[in-house]
């Protein structure tokens, strides 16, 4: 039987920086990636709209775990250890330079996931790792020097350690883990966009706002703060993507269907907007009122708002009574829609939920059920915000369990 001291099942993101990272620490080691796909690096390709944003610059390990809704705590350590400007230097040190846009995302200054894609690839030969793609780990089994593998297109092979780095929702992955006692924690969908068809946003897709104030009404949820953007089909925007992640669960367990509550205007709050359209009435008394936009929201949304409130074409500002003047500062500050879907956002999405993270050591990424066994990456419970984050996680639980099997 063909033998190593390292298999990782999942030639992914995690996988590949788990092995180099062992490679590196020491030389020799065989090591063997296992890929069921034919291509490895499927997502680092696609991540990022094609140029895969690896990091963020957040060098702060305690804020930069409050982009995690789930893991954050977890990652506090880890991120002491291997954090965003580690990340830059590991790539700087091989060769791929790496740029930070105002948002703080970072990209590689190919503005191509392929560089990464090479760097890996390069630096895996480099250290003899064995690639075999096109092939699936189906069944682990603990034996007397390790593992035994059982794979879909040859032989069993050996292993002295296992790495599962087979990525979300990898159900083949999740039942081997299970069969080594680990509970999976259900996975379901983090980070998608807001199906919502009410006639209030018709003809409003295009519309952007820098800031709104969003909340589930239906759950204790937290309001989410942000940009947000009209769609045709409902509501997207970075605001939305951090809604869906921190509800993720609960948005699953409605079957996506809750009842979101859009403040347009923040930090405006009902009693604040009608002092402030009080105010409209009495200065702007003879002016009309849909033509008079007192906010600084879009004139289209201000109009449909108002219109929505009960404002008519021939109002003037000095006819509104205070029954109106408080449904529209309703309608702006606190109107509900429904949610009755998710939509996808291209860019990233990734799974809330995988291997509980009470069962794993995270100093080394080993199993506290079973010894030699390990995890890195988005197989564990582990998922992030937007913006690079998910993709440091993959680093620093990958660098973790590189070192952590060969100590
Ligand atoms: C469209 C898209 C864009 C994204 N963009 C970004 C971004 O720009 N920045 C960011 O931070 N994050 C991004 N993400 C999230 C990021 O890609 C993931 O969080 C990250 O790839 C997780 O790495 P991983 O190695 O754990 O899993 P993966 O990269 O998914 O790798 C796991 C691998 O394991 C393989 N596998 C599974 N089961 C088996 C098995 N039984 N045997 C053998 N192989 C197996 C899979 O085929 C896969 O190749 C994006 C995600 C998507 C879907």
């Amino acid at each position: 039987m063909q033998s190593y001291d390292i298999v990782i099942v999942g030639g992914g993101a995690a996988g590949f920086f788990a092995a180099l990272t062992a490679a590196e620490a020491t030389p020799n080691t065989r090591i063997l990636i296992l890929e069921k796909a034919r291509n490895p690096l499927a997502k680092v390709r696609v991540s990022g709209g094609g140029r895969c944003n690896v990091t963020h610059a957040c060098y702060d390990p305690t804020q930069l775990i409050t982009y995690y809704p789930r893991g954050g705590k977890e990652l506090r350590g880890p991120f002491t250890r291997f954090q965003p400007r580690d990340t830059v230097a590991w790539f700087g040190q091989r060769g791929v330079r790496l740029k930070t846009e105002a948002d703080g995302r970072i990209f590689p200054v190919s503005d191509q996931s392929q560089t990464i894609i090479d760097c890996f690839l390069d630096e895996a030969r480099k250290h003899d790792i064995e690639l075999r793609t096109a092939t699936r780990a189906k069944t682990i089994q603990a034996a007397a020097d390790g593992f035994t593998i059982q794979i879909s297109n040859a032989a069993d092979i050996q292993a002295a350690k296992v790495l599962l780095a087979a990525g979300g929702g990898a159900a083949e992955a999740y039942t081997i883990a299970a069969g080594f006692g680990h509970t999976i924690v259900p996975p379901v969908p983090s980070l998608f966009t807001f199906e919502i068809k009410e006639d209030r946003l018709n003809g409003l897709a295009g519309i952007s706002l820098e800031n709104v104030e969003l909340a589930l009404t239906d759950t204790k949820g937290i309001a989410i703060n942000g940009a947000l953007l009209i769609t045709h089909w409902g509501l997207s925007g970075p605001a939305v993507l951090k809604l869906s992640a921190w509800s993720a669960r609960e948005l699953a367990q409605s079957n996506y269907r809750s009842q979101l509550q859009v403040n347009w205007y923040p930090p405006h709050t009902p009693a604040s907007l009608f002092a402030e359209l009080e105010n409209a009435r009495r200065t702007q008394a003879r002016k009309h009122a849909l033509k008079t936009n007192p906010t600084k929201l879009p004139t289209r949304l201000w109009q449909r708002l108002a219109a929505t409130a009960g404002i008519g074409e021939n109002h003037n500002w000095g006819d509104l009574s205070n029954a109106v003047l408080h449904r529209l500062a309703d309608e702006l500050t606190r109107g509900t829609y429904t949610i009755q879907g998710k939509g996808v956002f291209k860019e990233e999405f990734v799974t809330c939920g995988g291997i509980s993270l009470k069962e794993v050591d995270f100093k080394t990424m080993q199993s506290r059920l079973q010894p030699g066994l390990f995890f890195a990456g988005e197989i564990l419970d582990i998922d992030a915000l937007t913006g690079g984050f998910n993709f440091q996680s993959a680093w620093t639980t990958g660098w973790l369990a590189g070192h952590g099997m060969v100590l």
